[in-house]
Parts: structure tokens; C-alpha cells; sequence
């Protein structure tokens, strides 16, 4: 069988996971097909399948509309944010204002109390908290360009935005906002209601036993969910896809290390799949420190054992150029750096923190790079629009090589691991960001809070 990654067997995973299955919505049975599938494929390999479950919200929309009532225009097409509060089951009726900036004086006491359609998009988080201040009645998102779906998610924002109330929050196009604007609209109802309920969400994995260390382990992982609506063709059927691809062709060709091979449910809620996987490595890892049996320097619990995760998150688009993030060693950096310009493959090396699942890691002291393609394709992102049709098989094939490569001069053939297992301390702001992800994690997976505590704090 071909051990080569193949973008075109990559890409009918997609087309699998993006168009057969659909939206994969944290703790949805689409999720749980996407898990299924993605154990399927492992055994297909001769793999043996591991799944990690964990209950999580599920709330479904079960009523949602935007009436303009003056002038009487009836109906626009709009979309609820995912978090928002509902309506009262009558609506919500009130003045309608624009708002095209969040600061003085476009905002004022005279947003108080009214409908503000905010021509500002992709503002949803704590840079809403100087609108929300002065008390709005409900708030309409306009999207950033025409024609485009509007982007309807925001990760944990009912955190973000404390102490301001969230108030309920809708979406409508570009196009949609011009109508108004051009019909003088006075005044409008917003209906939001939702049915609150838990479900259950998984992690999965399988492991290329290492040959000659197999107590040495590399992840390789992609998140499987997307958020509601979204097919999540390129965020991130492709990163699971490509996830495959590579479990595929190591399962056959063997690796010194481990590789361990996983897919994460509910990326999009808040890095809660890959937490629930650190988190129960944490706790055991804890409990065997403190057992008679573990000796220090000398001993390794699985969590120590874990030198490094590779992360893929949002990969494929024909158009875009290809980032990592390392949230590692320099070492990390410059040897991707140097296979990159190796192979011919151009690569940016991003700062900052990528919001994705290798910072769960990151929080229990494993090092990790995440790598993801950017540029205008991301404005599908989270939308109806991130389908199958944005991808091209030979950029997954790109993709695919460059991590053939550097998982196999590094975990599979290498006789010693390259790279230091350390994490960087961030400057004060990062550092929150990771906090703020772990306290919240551990919250959410109702798991023991001193999880959430860092190396010597
Ligand atoms: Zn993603």
C-alpha cells in the first residue's frame, strides 16, 4: 500500500467529515459520527482506538428571528450568536440605532435601552464591554463584506465580557444592514429562544507504539467539532484529515517513539477535549508522583513522557499561506524554519498565542506547535461558507509532506529527541490567556481545581 501521504485520500476525509456529516457541533451525534469515523479509521490501519468521553453543554436554537416593524419591512435573514441570552418568548421591541464604533461618541447614554445594529464586525468579546456599559437593548452584528455569511462564534465570550451583561446578540449580512440603512429603519423585534441542555463529547486517539522508545510520545492532533452551521470543511476536517493521512502512513512504515495519533471534540468550546485529556493526565500524574514506586529523576509518569504535540488547525484553503506558532523551545522554531526553507515550503513563523488545543498542553508543561494556513480564506472561518470547496488536495499534500518529514527526523528515526521539554514564560497578558483557558476548562469539566494550578504557583 502507498506510504506516501496521499492530499486526495486527505480529502475525502474532509469531504466525509465537511459534507456527509456536516456541522460537528460540540456534543451533537454529528460529533460523535466524526469520533466514530475517525476510530473506524484507525482500526483500518491496524490501530487501536482509545475514546475519552465528557459531558458538555448543548443548546439548541429553537426559535430566532429579526422583524423590522418601522418601516413595516417584515422579516431580515439574521443569525443568533452562539452564548447569546434569549429573548422573553414575545420578543424584544424597541428603537433601532447604528453604531459604527465603540468608542465616544458613537457611543453614549442615547444607545441605552435601544436595538444597536454595530457596523463594526468581528467584535465580539471584551471589546464590546464600552457598548454593552451604557445597557443597549439587543445588539445586530453586521457582517464585513457582501454576499459573505455572517460569522456567528465566539469562543467563552459570557466570560469575556465580564461584568457588562450580555444582552442578545443577532447577525445579519452587509447587504441586510445597507437595506436599513438606506430604509430609514426605525424601530424593531428580536425573538431568541433557546433549549438548554448537556450532551456528551469525545476525544480519541491511537498510538504507532514506539519501537525502540516507546515511553517517549509525540501527539499529533487535530480538533474534530465545528460551531453551529459550519460545515468546517478547512477548520478543521482538514487538520483531522490530515491527522489521518499521517496515522496511516506511520502505522505502516513504525516510528522509534510513540506517535500518538488523536482527534478532539469541542475545540470550539473552549479547548475542552484536548484539556480533558491533559487534565486526566495531570491527575494521574500527580498521583504516581506521590507513590512510593516513583523515583524522581529517574521515573516518568505518561505525562512526562510526552515530549511534544503537533497541532493542526485550519489547513487546505488553495489560497492563504502557511504559520506556526511554537509555544516551545527556540530549537522548536528554528529546526521547522530550517525544514521549511529545506523543502521549498514557505512558512511563517507567527507570534502570539494560536487559539487552538496545543496550549492545553502548553498548560500542563508539554511543548507545542500548532500550524495553520491564514489569509483571506479565514473569513469563512465559523460560517456556513468553510465547505469542501475551499480546499485543494495538493495544498493538504504540502502540508502532509512537510509533517511526514519532520515527525520522521525527529520522533520516528531519530536515535536522540532534538528539542528540550520546556514552555516559555509569556509576557503578563499571555500568561492570563492561558490561565483564564485552564480555570475555565477545569470549571466546565466540573474536574478538582487544583488542576488548574501552574508548576510553582
Ligand atoms: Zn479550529
Amino acid at each position: 500500500m502507498n506510504q506516501e501521504f496521499d492530499g486526495q485520500r486527505a480529502f475525502r476525509h474532509i469531504e466525509y467529515l465537511s459534507k456527509t456529516i456536516g456541522a460537528r457541533v460540540s456534543g451533537t451525534p454529528q460529533e460523535k459520527q466524526a469520533a466514530d469515523y475517525v476510530q473506524n479509521e484507525f482500526k483500518s490501519y491496524g490501530l487501536k482506538p482509545v475514546e475519552l468521553d465528557f459531558d458538555v453543554d448543548n443548546d439548541v436554537t429553537t426559535a430566532y428571528q429579526f422583524e423590522i416593524l418601522e418601516p413595516a419591512l417584515g422579516e431580515i435573514p439574521a443569525l443568533p450568536l452562539a452564548g447569546s441570552p434569549d429573548t422573553p418568548p414575545e420578543g424584544l421591541t424597541g428603537e433601532v440605532v447604528f453604531v459604527e464604533a465603540l468608542q465616544p461618541p458613537y457611543v453614549g447614554p442615547h444607545i441605552e435601552g435601544k436595538i444597536v445594529i454595530l457596523a463594526n464586525d468581528g467584535l465580539l468579546g471584551r471589546e464590546l464591554q464600552p457598548l454593552l456599559k451604557f445597557k443597549p437593548l439587543a445588539l445586530v452584528h453586521v457582517g464585513h463584506t457582501m454576499g459573505l455569511d455572517p460569522n456567528t462564534f465566539h469562543v467563552i465570550m459570557k466570560e469575556t465580557n465580564h461584568p457588562y451583561q450580555l444582552v442578545p446578540t443577532f447577525h445579519i449580512t452587509y447587504d441586510s444592514a445597507v437595506k436599513l440603512w438606506n430604509a430609514g429603519v426605525k424601530r424593531a423585534r428580536l425573538t431568541l429562544q433557546t433549549a438548554r441542555g448537556r450532551g456528551q463529547s469525545y476525544a480519541v486517539y491511537a498510538d504507532v507504539k514506539g519501537s525502540l522508545f516507546p515511553d517517549e510520545i509525540v501527539v499529533i492532533a487535530g480538533h474534530m467539532d465545528s460551531v453551529p452551521r459550519d460545515p468546517g470543511a478547512t477548520d478543521n476536517a482538514a487538520g483531522t484529515a490530515t491527522m489521518l493521512e499521517l496515522a496511516r502512513i506511520f502505522s505502516q512504515r513504525g516510528s522509534f517513539r510513540t506517535l500518538r495519533f488523536a482527534a478532539w471534540g469541542s475545540e470550539e468550546g473552549g479547548l475542552v477535549g484536548s484539556f480533558k485529556y491533559v487534565l486526566e493526565l495531570k491527575k494521574r500524574h500527580l498521583q504516581e508522583k506521590s507513590s512510593p514506586d516513583y523515583i524522581e529523576g529517574y521515573s516518568k509518569t505518561e505525562l512526562e513522557q510526552h515530549l511534544l504535540n503537533i497541532n493542526l488547525d485550519v489547513l487546505g484553503m488553495s489560497i492563504g499561506h502557511n504559520a506556526y506558532n511554537v509555544v516551545g523551545p527556540q530549537a522548536v522554531k528554528d529546526y521547522i524554519h530550517a525544514l521549511t526553507c529545506e523543502m521549498g515550503v514557505r512558512h511563517i513563523c507567527a507570534d502570539g498565542l494560536y487559539g487552538s488545543d496545543h496550549l492545553s498542553f502548553a498548560n500542563v508543561g508539554v511543548p507545542g506547535v500548532s500550524f495553520q494556513r491564514e489569509g483571506v480564506g479565514t473569513h469563512y472561518m465559523h460560517t456556513a461558507g468553510d465547505t469542501i470547496d475551499l480546499i485543494d488536495p495538493r495544498q493538504l499534500k504540502v502540508i502532509g509532506d512537510l509533517q511526514d518529514v519532520l515527525i520522521s527526523r525527529t520522533a520516528a528515526q531519530g536515535y536522540v529527541w532534538p528539542f528540550e521539554r520546556s514552555v516559555p514564560t509569556f509576557s503578563p497578558a499571555l500568561q492570563e490567556q492561558l490561565v483564564r483557558r485552564i480555570r475555565y476548562a477545569v470549571k466546565y469539566l466540573g474536574m478538582d481545581p487544583e488542576l488548574a494550578k501552574q508548576p510553582g504557583s
